[in-house]
């Protein structure tokens, strides 16, 4: 286990190195986040004792499962999947240090009346959603300026940056597109020049796009299967569950 994950590890920095090249990208701007749903702790705890720093979870009961056993290794946590209003408390509780899927007002009021009574703050990415699918999460590119505005009246909230998930689509071109969209997205919300917001991150790119997402701008590629292999449950497990709101 521990020669198969450090080995597709390699593969996957060879990959991000290439393409900084072809690019005319320093390799050092773009980081290198694992994404950890299903992956046992003792797998994670492989690359985070060989190089990694940052992993990223999809669900909070996945990120509370995993909390004891990779408190002692050195990493940082960010979430990459959709957030729930009520699980808000759990969120802060272990130690995530960046909501990358921040998509609504309701749940920014909500993150800061919270981090707020504890005297925190956060970082956060606003996840856009540039493919058009009903199946993800994410704003609307056309509304992104106006939430951003927003959450940027939120103290406690630091935004850095967009994050997107692509098209699934083998066609390079088209998966292109939605990365082009999340960059003139970011350009624009710059001239705007917006207090209080930060706009140096771009979150894009994952196991089977990422060389098109560094072309295209990528600060933050998140890479799972490329890393620790297949997983039993379709994507859809991830990102559609959501739709269905618990009460709250
Ligand atoms: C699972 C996941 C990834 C990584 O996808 P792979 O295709 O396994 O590399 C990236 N981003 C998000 C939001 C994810 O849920």
């Amino acid at each position: 286990m521990k020669k198969y994950i450090l080995h597709n590890l390699e593969i996957i920095h060879n990959r991000i190195n290439l393409a900084c090249e072809k690019a005319g990208r320093n390799p050092n701007e773009v980081r290198l986040l694992l994404a950890t749903k299903t992956v046992s702790p003792d797998r994670i705890k492989i690359a985070l004792e060989n190089g990694q720093t940052l992993i990223g979870e999809n669900k909070i009961q996945e990120l509370k499962e995993k909390y004891e056993a990779l408190k002692g290794t050195l990493h940082e946590n960010h979430f990459i999947g959709h957030l729930q209003t009520n699980k808000i408390k759990d969120i802060l509780k272990y130690e995530v240090t960046c909501i990358q899927s921040l998509d609504r007002l309701d749940l920014a009021e909500k993150l800061h009346q919270r981090l707020s009574a504890d005297n925190k703050t956060l970082e956060v990415l606003i996840q856009v959603n540039t493919s058009n699918e009903e199946s993800k999460f994410g704003i609307n590119p056309g509304a992104a300026i106006e939430l951003i505005k927003n959450v940027s009246q939120f103290p406690t909230l630091k935004i850095k940056g967009l994050m997107t998930i692509g098209l699934f689509s083998a066609e390079a071109e088209k998966v292109r597109q939605c990365f082009k969209i999340l960059k003139n997205l970011q350009q624009e919300i710059i001239r705007e020049n917006i207090p209080n917001v930060e706009m140096k991150e771009l979150s894009m790119g994952m196991s089977g796009d990422l060389e098109t997402a560094i072309e295209e701008g990528s600060t933050i590629v998140r890479v799972g299967t490329a890393v620790f292999g297949a997983r039993m449950h379709p994507d859809s497990y991830y990102w559609n569950e959501g739709t269905i709101e618990n009460k709250e």
